[in-house]
């Protein structure tokens, strides 16, 4: 290759400006149409692997295509190749529909580009994502001085909990991992964790065995007194408690452990206590809610889902603590080639990642947008969402077996009915809507949680009809 004149930039990969709006433009549109017809449409996907695979393999990337072809292309194959978390009669995991806001930043971000590894680089970016921490740290009421950062998923924000937990829990972990300890180490959560839980044991290097599984009181919260039972029997046999996890808003049933008494129990023990409020930390928004969670100000970290009831799009976790000085200890490093790598706020000196995208700025849009007034009415209006749902579920004889307050509704059905598992499928077979079987105490149940910010009375309806036909 010679090294004068340049050649042209790949127009494919960089067009200019017209070429750029006009697509633009077409896309706008396009992905708004898209919006109506899945609306119209199944909940569940409708397309043919068999066919789709040949497709696919028809993109050898030998001869390029027009970018407007492969963009309708993608557009057709979301629409028939996914289950729509978009679709109102969703009632699914806990997958929304993305807010407006945050589908503008990822485009405002995408823009810009800004590596959020340090704020030398991103000085406006890490000072915006701090802001919305620190909104979230006092509305769970924390300390003033708690800190955290935005991380792509609850799972990635519970292991750094479980790092931060081994780092104060012996000043020698850092240099000689678990053998630092004189005995084995323990952490504990309930029987109803989220399952990630076990892969976060294993990456840590603790290992699985390590995970505490705590027995639950019978509707699916974490029983305390089991729980301080078992930090005592393990002391006893040398093995040493780091860290315990509590959940608020469990996954399969939205419920709320006691995080009083197990903070407290975390605090005999000087034992680090983490929340891992998911999905149930939208709550917090809410005035009618947020006691909820009592009891969540007293953890030493919490874990708290942006793309989970918060709306945005994925994936968008935070991970917040009082105690400041852990994160620079746990994620410490020396970079000589970093912009202000002396900062102590910069992200990748205080957090599992390094390259990093600007995730926050969907919460901060979104929140900016609606206030926290907008963002409680919406939580609320899902916990409205499925109290409808309860009333006429109950009405029509099925039993509500969880008693949260959150928007989830675990129910079976009446006597002489089909079996959880059959009702699902057959549903999900009829495509009018969309829920999901969970294990609450041991047994199916059918899990329905509200995630779409405008579900009708008329897709509650669809919802019950739908079961009943299933039944
Ligand atoms: C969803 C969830 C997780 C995992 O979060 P991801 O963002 O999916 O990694 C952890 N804990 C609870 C309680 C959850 O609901």
């Amino acid at each position: 290759m010679s090294a004068e004149p340049l050649e042209p930039p790949v127009a494919a990969l960089f067009p200019e400006r017209a070429a750029r709006e006009q697509v633009e433009d077409r896309l706008t549109r396009a992905l708004a149409a898209a919006a109506e017809r899945v609306l119209k449409g199944p909940v569940m996907p409708d397309i043919d692997m068999t066919e789709f695979r040949r497709d696919l393999a028809a993109f050898d990337f030998a001869a390029p295509r027009p970018l407007d072809e492969v963009i309708d292309w993608a557009i057709g194959r979301l629409e028939h190749g996914t289950v729509h978390m978009t679709h109102p009669r969703y009632f699914g995991l806990f997958n929304p529909p993305a807010s407006f806001p945050a589908q503008v930043a990822d485009r405002i971000s995408g823009a810009f580009n800004p590596q959020l590894a340090s704020s030398g680089s991103s000085p406006a970016p890490v000072a915006i994502e701090q802001h919305v921490i620190r909104g979230f740290a006092q509305r769970a009421g924390l300390p003033g001085e708690s800190t955290g950062h935005f991380t792509t998923s609850g799972s990635e924000a519970n292991y750094t909990a479980l790092v931060c937990a081994l780092t104060r829990a012996d000043p020698k972990f850092a240099e000689e991992g678990v053998r630092a300890f004189p005995g084995p180490v323990a952490m504990y959560t309930s029987r109803e964790c989220q399952p990630a839980w076990h892969k976060i044991a294993h990456q840590s290097g603790i290992g699985r065995a390590a995970l505490r599984l705590i027995a639950t009181d019978g509707a699916g919260r974490m029983d305390a007194r089991a729980l301080a039972e078992a930090v005592s029997e393990d002391r006893r046999r040398g093995i040493v408690p780091v860290l315990i996890s509590t959940t608020a808003g469990t996954t399969g049933a939205g419920m709320v452990d006691p995080l009083a008494a197990c903070a407290a129990i975390a605090r005999e023990g000087n034992i680090w206590h983490h929340v891992d409020a998911a999905w149930g930390g939208a709550a917090l928004c809410s005035e009618r809610l947020r006691g909820e969670l009592a009891g969540i100000e007293l953890a030493d970290s919490v874990t708290i889902d942006a793309h989970k009831w918060l709306a945005t799009t994925m994936g968008c976790g935070m991970f917040i603590t009082r105690d400041p000085a852990i994160t620079s200890e746990a994620f410490r490093v020396g970079a000589e080639f970093m912009p202000s790598s002396a900062s102590s706020i910069d992200p990748y000196l205080n957090s599992v990642q390094w390259s990093r995208r600007f995730m926050g700025l969907r919460l901060f849009l979104s929140l900016a947008a609606a206030g926290w007034r907008g963002y409680g009415a919406h939580v609320e209006r899902a916990a409205q969402v499925i109290a409808s749902v309860e009333a006429r579920l109950a009405a029509l004889g099925w039993s509500v077996v969880n008693d949260s307050r959150l928007a989830i509704l675990c129910v079976l059905p009446p006597e002489g009915s089909a079996p959880v598992k059959e009702i699902v499928r057959r549903m999900l077979a009829s495509g009018r809507a969309w829920s999901a079987v969970a294990k609450l105490e041991g047994r199916d149940v059918l899990r329905i949680c509200a995630t779409h910010g405008e579900t009708s009375m008329a897709d509650v309806e669809e919802l019950v009809a739908a079961l009943e036909a299933a039944r």
